[in-house]
């Protein structure tokens, strides 16, 4: 008989996280999950298409068997078999966030038995999800300098609600070694981009004006990306600091009824509380960083904050590996997230 790891997917932060880090973990220890009330805390909670594709994805890739894939369901039992590199497509169909799919289903390729070449389409530039160039100048780099061997190209932007974006992933299977990040380091660069797509170029103008306004950067930092129309309508407002030990990187995203204004004050306003808290990483760097930690065995790092998603990610992680993930505040005021 399958004895199954039972997670309740209402707990914590009560969001699309639990699943995918439970996924991911599923396929990387071989254990089987059943997970109950998905998404409970959403307003529509259940599978959405992004949740559906990082389950059919992850199926895929260890040739799972599967029960309650299906879109709006709460349920889902995922019983995994062995992981298989290869090359695969995954299509979300909408504006759906295909960062967040490939975050899914990495852990498990850096474990598989040969490399692998993804393609993922659907939204890469998503309020409430990492956008493409968050990973790839963020999160990989740190990931890479943990052992993993990774490259990723930017097809086509896909804002929500259009969608149409494209990229691809080559993964190559590594042992993940542990990472101290304990200061950002030296300031090297910084600089604010503004992507528009099908819209007035204006907007992104506004949006590097409050930025030059209110962190004091010069001309030479304030880019203007205009894009092709075919990949809009869209606009995000990327603010990036490279420093010695990490680049993080914040950022505002266009919405319907939201000024220009707002946008660059909502990425601004994030780049002055991680500045003030002297943290190497950022809140969403941090609940991100915690599951390659625990499968590297150890590691830890200041945070700007602790979030819930952080703490609700370091309770699954505990169910599945034991790994302790312990938060300790700094007189700073920032914190330190120690990981085994
Ligand atoms: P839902 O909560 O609706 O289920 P979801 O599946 O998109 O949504 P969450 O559980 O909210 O997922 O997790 C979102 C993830 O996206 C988190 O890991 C968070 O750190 C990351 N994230 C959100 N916004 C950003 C951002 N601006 N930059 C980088 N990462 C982000």
């Amino acid at each position: 008989m399958t004895t199954f790891l039972e997670l309740d997917g209402s707990e914590g932060e009560g969001g699309g996280q639990i699943l995918r880090t439970a996924l991911s973990l599923s396929m990387c220890t071989g254990t089987p999950i059943r997970i109950a009330n998905i998404r409970a805390r959403r307003k529509v909670p259940g599978l959405m298409r992004q949740h559906l594709t990082a389950v059919q994805a992850a199926a895929e890739i260890c040739g799972a068997e599967l029960e309650g894939g299906r879109l709006g369901s709460t349920r889902l039992s995922f019983v995994p078999g062995p992981i298989r590199g290869g090359d695969y497509r995954f299509a979300i169909g909408t504006a759906g966030s295909c960062t967040l799919v490939f975050q899914t289903v990495l852990p498990a390729l850096l474990r598989a038995d040969e490399p692998s070449r993804i393609r993922l389409q659907g939204g890469t530039h998503n309020p409430l999800a990492p956008p493409y160039h968050f990973l790839e100048r963020a999160f990989l780099p740190l990931l890479r300098r943990m052992g993993a061997v990774v490259s990723l190209e930017l097809q086509r932007f896909g804002f929500y609600p259009a969608g149409g974006g494209e990229f691809t992933a080559s993964i190559t299977p590594a042992t993940l070694a542990p990472l101290t990040l304990d200061q950002p380091g030296t300031r090297l660069n910084a600089y604010a981009e503004s992507f528009c797509a099908a819209l007035p170029i204006a907007v992104a103008r506004r949006e590097l004006d409050v930025v030059r306004k209110r962190l004091g950067w010069d001309e030479p930092q304030l880019l203007l990306r205009g894009l092709s129309n075919d990949q809009g309508p869209g606009n995000a407002l990327l603010i990036t600091l490279e420093q010695e030990a990490v680049t993080e990187l914040f950022t505002g995203f266009g919405e319907k009824g939201v000024t220009a204004e707002a946008v660059a004050a909502h990425a601004v306003d994030q780049v002055r509380q991680y500045l003030a808290s002297g943290a190497a990483v950022g809140p969403y760097l941090a609940d991100q960083l915690l599951l390659p930690l625990a499968l590297a065995g150890t590691g830890s790092f200041t945070a700007s904050a602790v979030t819930r998603h952080s703490l609700t990610n370091a309770e699954v992680i505990r169910r599945f590996l034991g790994t302790p993930i312990r938060t300790e505040t700094l007189d700073s005021g920032a914190c330190r997230i120690s990981v085994g």
